[in-house]
Protein backbone atom coordinates (compact mmCIF):
# COMPACT_ATOMS: atom_id res chain seq x y z
CA UNK A 1 0.00 0.00 0.00
CA UNK A 2 1.41 3.29 -1.04
CA UNK A 3 2.00 5.55 2.34
CA UNK A 4 -0.28 8.06 3.48
CA UNK A 5 1.16 11.22 2.55
CA UNK A 6 1.26 13.71 5.68
CA UNK A 7 0.12 17.13 4.23
CA UNK A 8 1.91 19.63 6.22
CA UNK A 9 -0.23 22.27 4.04
CA UNK A 10 -3.05 21.77 5.91
CA UNK A 11 -1.58 20.87 9.35
CA UNK A 12 -0.36 24.33 9.39
CA UNK A 13 -3.41 26.01 8.02
CA UNK A 14 -5.07 24.26 11.33
CA UNK A 15 -2.18 25.89 13.21
CA UNK A 16 -2.35 29.00 11.58
CA UNK A 17 -5.85 29.09 12.24
CA UNK A 18 -5.97 28.50 15.69
CA UNK A 19 -3.23 31.34 15.81
CA UNK A 20 -5.66 33.34 14.32
CA UNK A 21 -8.29 32.97 16.49
CA UNK A 22 -5.70 33.58 19.07
CA UNK A 23 -5.14 36.29 17.91
CA UNK A 24 -8.41 38.10 17.64
CA UNK A 25 -8.88 37.28 21.60
CA UNK A 26 -5.84 38.89 22.54
CA UNK A 27 -6.74 41.80 20.69
CA UNK A 28 -10.68 41.49 21.68
CA UNK A 29 -9.33 41.48 25.59
CA UNK A 30 -7.34 44.63 25.06
CA UNK A 31 -4.02 43.23 24.76
CA UNK A 32 -1.52 44.26 22.17
CA UNK A 33 -1.34 43.17 18.21
CA UNK A 34 1.51 40.88 18.15
CA UNK A 35 3.92 42.30 15.90
CA UNK A 36 7.35 40.42 13.88
CA UNK A 37 9.96 42.07 12.81
CA UNK A 38 11.77 40.26 9.97
CA UNK A 39 15.56 40.90 9.20
CA UNK A 40 16.31 40.22 5.73
CA UNK A 41 20.31 40.47 5.14
CA UNK A 42 21.35 40.59 1.41
CA UNK A 43 19.35 39.57 -1.79
CA UNK A 44 19.32 35.85 -1.78
CA UNK A 45 16.13 35.02 -4.11
CA UNK A 46 15.40 32.22 -1.85
CA UNK A 47 15.56 33.84 1.55
CA UNK A 48 13.71 36.87 0.36
CA UNK A 49 10.82 34.83 -0.90
CA UNK A 50 10.95 32.71 2.38
CA UNK A 51 10.52 35.83 4.52
CA UNK A 52 7.79 37.43 2.12
CA UNK A 53 5.99 34.33 2.67
CA UNK A 54 6.29 34.45 6.71
CA UNK A 55 5.03 37.94 5.97
CA UNK A 56 2.02 37.12 4.30
CA UNK A 57 1.41 34.38 6.69
CA UNK A 58 1.51 37.06 9.89
CA UNK A 59 -0.59 39.02 7.70
CA UNK A 60 -3.82 36.50 7.38
CA UNK A 61 -3.41 35.61 11.11
CA UNK A 62 -3.51 39.32 12.02
CA UNK A 63 -0.13 39.69 13.11
CA UNK A 64 1.29 43.18 12.37
CA UNK A 65 5.08 42.70 10.21
CA UNK A 66 7.17 44.46 8.69
CA UNK A 67 10.34 43.39 7.15
CA UNK A 68 13.88 45.51 7.44
CA UNK A 69 16.14 45.11 4.75
CA UNK A 70 20.18 45.54 5.10
CA UNK A 71 22.63 45.40 2.32
CA UNK A 72 24.68 42.03 1.88
CA UNK A 73 27.69 44.32 2.71
CA UNK A 74 26.33 45.65 6.59
CA UNK A 75 28.72 45.83 8.56
CA UNK A 76 28.12 43.34 11.85
CA UNK A 77 28.20 46.30 14.28
CA UNK A 78 25.40 48.09 11.73
CA UNK A 79 23.15 44.83 11.67
CA UNK A 80 23.64 44.21 15.62
CA UNK A 81 22.54 48.11 16.24
CA UNK A 82 19.61 47.20 14.26
CA UNK A 83 18.79 44.31 16.31
CA UNK A 84 19.23 46.63 19.65
CA UNK A 85 16.70 49.09 17.70
CA UNK A 86 14.52 46.07 17.66
CA UNK A 87 14.62 44.81 21.12
CA UNK A 88 13.35 48.71 22.36
CA UNK A 89 10.59 48.70 19.99
CA UNK A 90 7.34 47.77 21.58
CA UNK A 91 5.81 47.29 18.17
CA UNK A 92 7.31 44.12 17.97
CA UNK A 93 6.91 41.12 20.47
CA UNK A 94 9.12 38.81 17.76
CA UNK A 95 12.85 39.17 15.88
CA UNK A 96 13.45 36.68 12.93
CA UNK A 97 16.68 36.87 11.21
CA UNK A 98 16.80 34.96 8.06
CA UNK A 99 19.48 32.87 7.94
CA UNK A 100 21.91 32.04 6.48
CA UNK A 101 24.10 35.30 6.81
CA UNK A 102 26.75 36.56 4.23
CA UNK A 103 30.06 35.02 5.67
CA UNK A 104 31.70 37.94 7.21
CA UNK A 105 28.79 38.71 9.69
CA UNK A 106 29.22 35.42 12.55
CA UNK A 107 25.38 34.48 12.68
CA UNK A 108 25.75 33.16 16.83
CA UNK A 109 26.30 36.92 17.67
CA UNK A 110 23.78 38.00 16.08
CA UNK A 111 21.32 35.36 17.11
CA UNK A 112 22.51 36.11 20.54
CA UNK A 113 21.89 39.46 20.36
CA UNK A 114 18.13 39.34 20.27
CA UNK A 115 16.74 39.59 23.40
CA UNK A 116 15.54 35.90 24.36
CA UNK A 117 11.87 37.41 25.20
CA UNK A 118 11.29 38.36 21.88
CA UNK A 119 13.44 35.15 20.17
CA UNK A 120 10.24 33.90 18.05
CA UNK A 121 12.94 31.39 16.08
CA UNK A 122 13.36 30.02 19.09
CA UNK A 123 17.24 29.92 18.51
CA UNK A 124 19.19 32.18 21.21
CA UNK A 125 21.15 29.26 23.46
CA UNK A 126 19.18 30.69 26.41
CA UNK A 127 16.24 29.24 24.03
CA UNK A 128 17.35 26.22 23.58
CA UNK A 129 18.95 25.74 26.96
CA UNK A 130 15.39 26.41 28.78
CA UNK A 131 13.73 23.98 26.00
CA UNK A 132 16.92 21.15 26.97
CA UNK A 133 15.91 21.46 30.91
CA UNK A 134 12.30 20.78 29.99
CA UNK A 135 11.66 24.62 30.93
CA UNK A 136 8.78 27.01 29.28
CA UNK A 137 10.63 28.06 26.02
CA UNK A 138 10.01 29.45 22.55
CA UNK A 139 10.35 26.14 20.50
CA UNK A 140 12.57 26.46 17.31
CA UNK A 141 10.41 26.42 14.14
CA UNK A 142 11.37 23.52 12.23
CA UNK A 143 12.05 20.91 15.14
CA UNK A 144 8.78 22.43 16.72
CA UNK A 145 7.14 22.21 13.23
CA UNK A 146 8.19 17.85 12.62
CA UNK A 147 7.04 17.36 16.19
CA UNK A 148 3.77 18.96 15.65
CA UNK A 149 3.20 17.30 12.12
CA UNK A 150 3.90 13.35 14.34
CA UNK A 151 1.11 14.79 17.05
CA UNK A 152 -1.28 15.53 15.08
CA UNK A 153 -1.16 12.98 12.43
CA UNK A 154 -1.69 10.48 15.47
CA UNK A 155 2.17 9.16 15.38
CA UNK A 156 3.01 10.13 19.14
CA UNK A 157 6.91 9.67 19.37
CA UNK A 158 6.43 8.30 22.93
CA UNK A 159 8.47 5.18 22.85
CA UNK A 160 9.03 5.10 19.59
CA UNK A 161 13.19 5.00 18.11
CA UNK A 162 13.08 8.44 16.37
CA UNK A 163 16.13 8.71 14.01
CA UNK A 164 17.31 12.00 13.12
CA UNK A 165 19.84 12.46 10.18
CA UNK A 166 21.95 15.86 10.70
CA UNK A 167 22.78 17.50 14.03
CA UNK A 168 22.29 21.13 12.82
CA UNK A 169 21.50 23.92 16.00
CA UNK A 170 18.74 24.63 13.94
CA UNK A 171 16.68 20.92 13.20
CA UNK A 172 18.53 18.23 14.43
CA UNK A 173 19.93 18.88 17.72
CA UNK A 174 16.83 20.75 18.96
CA UNK A 175 14.36 17.69 17.33
CA UNK A 176 16.33 15.31 19.56
CA UNK A 177 16.35 17.19 22.60
CA UNK A 178 12.42 18.16 21.62
CA UNK A 179 11.67 13.80 21.28
CA UNK A 180 13.14 12.62 24.27
CA UNK A 181 11.90 15.44 26.54
CA UNK A 182 10.10 13.92 29.56
CA UNK A 183 6.77 15.58 28.76
CA UNK A 184 4.30 15.38 26.21
CA UNK A 185 4.99 15.12 22.73
CA UNK A 186 8.46 13.81 23.64
CA UNK A 187 9.47 10.38 25.53
CA UNK A 188 10.78 8.77 22.09
CA UNK A 189 14.27 6.84 22.26
CA UNK A 190 16.10 9.38 20.08
CA UNK A 191 19.41 8.10 17.68
CA UNK A 192 21.02 11.11 16.03
CA UNK A 193 23.47 10.39 13.18
CA UNK A 194 25.89 12.65 10.67
CA UNK A 195 28.26 12.29 8.52
CA UNK A 196 30.93 10.57 11.53
CA UNK A 197 28.24 7.51 11.84
CA UNK A 198 29.47 4.13 10.58
CA UNK A 199 26.91 2.41 8.83
CA UNK A 200 23.94 5.03 8.67
CA UNK A 201 21.26 2.24 6.84
CA UNK A 202 22.18 -0.26 9.27
CA UNK A 203 20.81 2.97 12.12
CA UNK A 204 18.00 4.25 10.16
CA UNK A 205 16.69 0.91 9.73
CA UNK A 206 15.64 0.58 13.27
CA UNK A 207 14.04 4.07 13.25
CA UNK A 208 10.18 3.93 13.95
CA UNK A 209 10.47 7.71 13.06
CA UNK A 210 12.92 9.08 10.64
CA UNK A 211 13.80 12.62 10.13
CA UNK A 212 16.13 13.35 7.43
CA UNK A 213 17.44 16.77 7.89
CA UNK A 214 21.11 16.64 5.92
CA UNK A 215 20.47 18.80 2.75
CA UNK A 216 21.68 16.37 0.55
CA UNK A 217 19.29 15.32 -2.25
CA UNK A 218 17.91 11.64 -2.27
CA UNK A 219 20.38 10.68 0.47
CA UNK A 220 17.31 8.37 1.62
CA UNK A 221 17.33 5.48 -0.06
CA UNK A 222 14.29 3.23 0.10
CA UNK A 223 16.96 0.62 1.45
CA UNK A 224 17.91 2.62 4.56
CA UNK A 225 14.13 2.33 5.30
CA UNK A 226 12.47 -0.47 7.06
CA UNK A 227 8.98 -1.45 5.98
CA UNK A 228 6.20 0.42 7.84
CA UNK A 229 8.51 3.97 9.03
CA UNK A 230 6.56 6.80 9.07
CA UNK A 231 9.42 9.46 7.31
CA UNK A 232 9.93 13.11 7.31
CA UNK A 233 11.68 14.83 4.93
CA UNK A 234 12.92 18.12 6.39
CA UNK A 235 15.30 18.60 3.27
CA UNK A 236 14.99 21.61 0.74
CA UNK A 237 17.87 21.74 -1.69
CA UNK A 238 18.26 23.91 -4.06
CA UNK A 239 18.09 22.21 -7.14
CA UNK A 240 15.21 21.58 -9.06
CA UNK A 241 11.81 20.17 -8.86
CA UNK A 242 12.48 16.91 -9.09
CA UNK A 243 15.68 16.40 -6.34
CA UNK A 244 14.92 19.09 -3.87
CA UNK A 245 13.88 16.27 -1.04
CA UNK A 246 16.53 14.55 0.86
CA UNK A 247 14.60 11.40 0.49
CA UNK A 248 13.95 9.11 -2.48
CA UNK A 249 10.52 9.90 -2.15
CA UNK A 250 8.41 7.65 -4.41
CA UNK A 251 11.04 4.37 -3.98
CA UNK A 252 10.31 5.47 -0.12
CA UNK A 253 7.34 6.36 -0.29
CA UNK A 254 5.90 2.43 -1.36
CA UNK A 255 7.14 1.05 1.89
CA UNK A 256 6.78 3.87 4.52
CA UNK A 257 3.76 4.01 6.48
CA UNK A 258 3.38 7.71 6.26
CA UNK A 259 5.43 10.46 4.42
CA UNK A 260 6.22 14.51 4.02
CA UNK A 261 6.16 15.75 0.50
CA UNK A 262 8.53 18.75 -0.37
CA UNK A 263 7.33 20.99 -0.79
CA UNK A 264 4.36 20.90 1.12
CA UNK A 265 5.77 19.10 4.42
CA UNK A 266 7.50 20.77 7.08
CA UNK A 267 8.37 23.94 5.05
CA UNK A 268 5.13 25.23 6.22
CA UNK A 269 4.83 23.98 9.51
CA UNK A 270 8.36 26.00 10.19
CA UNK A 271 6.04 29.29 9.45
CA UNK A 272 3.04 28.39 11.31
CA UNK A 273 4.85 27.52 13.91
CA UNK A 274 7.02 31.36 13.59
CA UNK A 275 3.05 32.76 13.71
CA UNK A 276 2.35 30.90 16.66
CA UNK A 277 5.79 31.56 18.55
CA UNK A 278 4.97 35.68 17.99
CA UNK A 279 1.18 35.20 19.76
CA UNK A 280 2.71 33.71 22.34
CA UNK A 281 5.61 36.12 22.68
CA UNK A 282 2.68 38.82 22.34
CA UNK A 283 0.75 37.10 25.25
CA UNK A 284 3.67 36.87 27.41
CA UNK A 285 4.58 40.66 27.03
CA UNK A 286 0.80 41.38 28.16
CA UNK A 287 2.16 39.08 31.94
CA UNK A 288 4.86 40.73 31.93
CA UNK A 289 3.53 43.95 32.13
CA UNK A 290 0.53 43.16 34.59
P1 LIG B 1 23.18 21.69 7.90
O1 LIG B 1 23.95 21.65 6.63
O2 LIG B 1 23.49 22.71 8.93
O3 LIG B 1 23.30 20.25 8.61
C1 LIG B 1 23.20 19.07 7.88
C2 LIG B 1 23.44 17.91 8.80
O4 LIG B 1 23.30 16.70 8.05
C3 LIG B 1 24.84 17.90 9.41
O5 LIG B 1 24.76 17.55 10.77
C4 LIG B 1 25.58 16.85 8.62
O6 LIG B 1 26.54 16.14 9.38
C5 LIG B 1 24.45 15.89 8.24
N1 LIG B 1 24.74 15.20 6.99
C6 LIG B 1 24.98 15.74 5.78
N2 LIG B 1 25.23 14.78 4.88
C7 LIG B 1 25.15 13.60 5.54
C8 LIG B 1 25.33 12.27 5.16
N3 LIG B 1 25.64 11.93 3.90
N4 LIG B 1 25.18 11.30 6.08
C9 LIG B 1 24.88 11.63 7.35
N5 LIG B 1 24.70 12.89 7.78
C10 LIG B 1 24.84 13.88 6.88
O7 LIG B 1 21.66 21.75 7.46
P2 LIG B 1 20.33 22.20 8.28
O8 LIG B 1 20.14 21.34 9.47
O9 LIG B 1 20.30 23.66 8.44
O10 LIG B 1 19.24 21.83 7.19
C11 LIG B 1 19.05 20.49 6.76
C12 LIG B 1 18.08 20.51 5.60
O11 LIG B 1 16.84 21.00 6.05
C13 LIG B 1 18.48 21.41 4.43
O12 LIG B 1 18.03 20.83 3.23
C14 LIG B 1 17.71 22.69 4.69
O13 LIG B 1 17.46 23.40 3.50
C15 LIG B 1 16.45 22.12 5.27
N6 LIG B 1 15.74 23.04 6.14
C16 LIG B 1 14.38 23.09 5.98
C17 LIG B 1 13.63 23.91 6.76
C18 LIG B 1 12.17 23.91 6.57
O14 LIG B 1 11.51 24.85 6.97
N7 LIG B 1 11.62 22.86 6.00
C19 LIG B 1 14.23 24.80 7.76
C20 LIG B 1 15.64 24.58 7.95
C21 LIG B 1 16.35 23.74 7.14
P3 LIG B 1 27.86 16.84 10.00
O15 LIG B 1 27.39 17.59 11.20
O16 LIG B 1 28.74 15.71 10.35
O17 LIG B 1 28.40 17.73 8.92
Amino acid sequence: MPARVLNGNEIAADLREEVATGVADLVASGGPTPGLAAVLVGNDPASGVYVRNKGRACEEAGIFSEIFYMPAHVSQANLLSLIDQLNQDTRFHGILVQLPLPGHIDEATVIERVNPVKDVDGLHPISQGRMLQGEPAFLPCTPSGVQQVLLRSGYDPAGQHVVIVGRSNIVGKPLAALLMQRSAGGNATVTVCHTRTRDLPEITRQADILVAAMGVPGAISADMVRDGAVVIDVGINRVDDATRRDVDYEAVAAKAEAITPVPGGIGPMTIAVLLSNTLEAARRSVDANR
